[in-house]
């Protein structure tokens, strides 16, 4: 699970907090953050630093990591839509070959395109999932298609045409609005068109065996399709589906497991070896108990078929990697929280039968990105909890991690935007959020990620999927509550983590300001909110000010038309979280999916069009990107007369469109 950046809210507040704990910002820092702004996207540069403290043999296992890395990324592009790799290369055909006026309208239309599609890894938004809309003439892209040379025109260009231009085709990649055939009306490509949402699910009930208590994840590295009628899955693995960018990938992991830290290490690299050679997830289990439990080496990374965003009924897995090294001096935060995991689950207001009698190996650590890869870039998560499965949570624990080198990056970006003077309603709170916000900001994450997620039980025989469609909103409010409860505990305090009991007063301003307000500006006009981690957000916020109305702990303040978040009574907003962290613990514990479904419709999904406008108003002064992004630092190794790496060089050459080009030309995996 992950903890998606707060993209406004927070990037464009953070300031270096006085708390010696947290990062501090580097004040002479001359890094050049910003790479790239286009549509509502914003692209930054991150830094790795302490790369060259790692010995040698750590860099090569990071070399080879982020190799395995780079070459999982045409299989997302395939996940998201299956027309997307024929189209990227007619897109970058016509980039690469064009002649003409690079001032022109048209071109300059295109250009923004391209740069959306590759953003989206695909033809449709990485957030929002609806398809873009091209604003360069067909006819300009259809001479350019002409123009180009022999060999590189594809033999279904009118097809591909068609696609980009007609909305009615393939207009939304991840469709969750009810009462709709979900599978039927998603572009994605986990499922082969034609195939029903009915059909998917009555498949999955028949091979669900009932009352396991290790079930694995099922179906989530297989794309189902039909054969004779029936529904079949093909795997994901080597000589299967995908099956040339996994051996790409494969060779990498097998070159970087002789520069394993240690057996364990080694192990586990070989373990995900096995699982992309059989496509067995029994084997994938395995391989996820040996990572949650490696606590011990340094260097780490996740690679495969992970997270079920992309799939409305969240299963499939879309594929993914991010490697990382222990950021050892900031560690030292999560590893409090862990060692007081049991405390944090005992104090919880959720009814105790609920609660986890003993929590287990809660492993959290502060790291640093070395690459982000598949569904991780270039838009990526601040925090992750894996592995997702809850028995193996429950029973080998799980690893959690904040990314921290990314939101020094997004903070670093973010100075002088104009954020704090247009949404925040006084100094006072302007300068609470300079002085706390940051660090506030960094426990609320760690919080989230290795006790939110972590914390509670389901009863007996309720089935993990329960909640369907909500499943992943309720989880993140589950964290997000869990999180949002403790950051006023003066047990924060007493262990160190804060050094004013006040501070959590940050948080909790920015998380209602954004859940109300401010995370509206990345929804067009007339939209719902539809991705998880936003209906989360706006479910707590909605609900804690609902629920909060008698007693006017949160109002929403007109000043020249212009509408102002102030919160009045900060310990009742808190009892307001901790109300409602037991009644969301109770809908996970119970799979209550009808209770689920009332808070999501009722506070979660809906938009008052007329907030929504004033904002996005005022918002468009300001010109900042509802959505950031990353490119990646360049990774060179340096070699010996017999090929052994002797060191390995970081570098930060690329722009942008640069760097999409050259992973195009050097990682296309997959034939199509
Ligand atoms: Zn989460």
């Amino acid at each position: 699970m992950k903890k998606s950046f707060f993209a406004i809210a927070m990037s464009s507040v953070l300031l270096a907090s006085s708390c010696a704990k947290t990062a501090q910002r580097d004040v002479n820092d001359d890094f050049d953050y910003k790479v790239d702004r286009f549509a509502d996207i914003e692209v930054l540069r991150y830094k790795v630093p302490d790369f060259d403290s790692l010995t040698v043999n750590q860099k090569a296992l990071v070399y080879y990591l982020t190799e395995a890395a780079l070459w999982g990324r045409d299989i997302l592009w395939d996940q998201n839509y299956v027309n997307n790799l024929a189209i990227r290369d007619l897109l970058e055909g016509v980039y690469t070959n064009y002649k003409g006026d690079k001032e022109n309208a048209d071109f300059k239309a295109f250009e923004t395109y391209i740069k959306q599609v590759w953003f989206g890894n695909g033809i449709h938004h990485h957030y929002s999932t609806d398809k873009f809309i091209p604003t360069f003439s067909r006819e300009f892209f259809t001479e350019q298609i002409a123009e180009l040379p022999e060999g590189m025109i594809p033999a279904n260009a009118d097809e591909l045409v068609e696609v980009i231009f007609n909305p009615g085709i393939a207009a939304k990649r991840v469709n969750q609005a009810a009462g709709q055939d979900l599978i039927a009306t998603s572009a994605n490509n986990f499922y082969e068109s034609g195939v029903t949402q009915n059909e998917v699910e009555k498949y999955y009930a028949s091979i669900k065996k009932a009352d396991d208590s290790t079930p694995i994840s099922y179906g989530l590295n297989t794309r189902i399709r039909k054969a004779d009628g029936k529904i079949v899955e093909e795997p994901y693995r080597l000589g299967g589906l995908y099956g040339d960018a996994i051996a790409h990938i494969v060779e990498n992991l097998d070159s970087a497991s002789n520069y394993a830290e240690n057996n364990a290490q080694r192990a586990i690299i070989r373990s995900l070896i096995d699982f992309y050679t059989t496509g067995d997830l029994k084997t994938f289990d395995e391989y996820s108990i040996l990572w949650a439990e490696d606590t011990d080496s340094q260097v780490d990374f996740i690679n495969g078929f992970i997270e079920s965003y992309g799939d409305p009924l969240g299963m499939k897995g879309s594929w993914e990697s991010i490697v990382n090294f222990k950021n050892i001096p900031a560690s030292e935060r999560t590893e409090t929280l862990s060692a007081n995991a049991q405390w944090f689950e005992d104090n919880s207001p959720v009814d105790s039968i609920f609660k986890k009698k003993e929590v287990k190996g809660v492993s959290a650590k502060v790291i640093t990105a070395a690459i982000l890869a598949g569904d991780a870039y270039p838009s990526t998560p601040i925090g992750i909890n894996l592995p997702n499965a809850n028995w193996i949570r429950a029973a080998h624990g799980s690893k959690s991690v904040t990314l921290e080198n990314i939101t020094q990056a997004y903070d670093a970006a973010s100075h002088g935007n104009g954020f704090n003077e247009e949404f925040v309603i006084d100094a006072e709170t302007s300068q609470l959020l300079d002085d706390y916000l940051f660090i506030t900001d960094n426990l609320h994450t760690d919080l989230h990620e290795c006790l939110g997620h972590g914390s509670g039980r389901l009863l007996p025989g309720v089935d993990p999927d329960a909640l369907k469609v909500h499943g992943s909103t309720i989880e993140e409010a589950r964290a997000d509550l869990f999180a949002l409860y403790y950051l006023a505990d003066p047990k924060l305090v007493e262990i160190g983590l804060l050094d004013n009991p006040e501070a959590y007063k940050a948080e909790y301003y920015k998380y209602i300001l954004n859940g109300l307000m401010t995370q509206l500006m990345r929804i067009e006009p007339g939209k719902d909110v539809e991705e998880a981690h936003m209906r989360n957000r706006k479910l707590i916020a909605e609900w804690a000010y609902e629920h909060g109305k008698d007693a006017n702990v949160i109002e929403l303040i007109n000043r020249d038309g212009k509408t102002f978040v102030k919160i009045n009574d900060y310990e009742a907003l808190r009892g307001l979280f901790g109300k409602l962290l037991a009644e969301i613990q109770r809908i996970r514990s119970t799979g209550d999916y009808e209770a689920a479904t009332n808070l999501v419709e009722t506070y979660a999904v809906k938009v008052d069009p007329s907030l929504h406008k004033e904002i996005l108003d005022r918002y468009a002064g300001l010109d900042i990107a509802p959505y950031k992004g990353f490119v990646n630092p360049v990774y060179t190794p340096v070699r010996d007369e017999n090929g052994r790496i002797t060191d390995v060089t970081i570098s930060y050459p690329e722009n942008y469109v640069e760097q999409m080009l050259r992973y195009s030309k050097n990682y296309s995996g997959i034939k199509h």
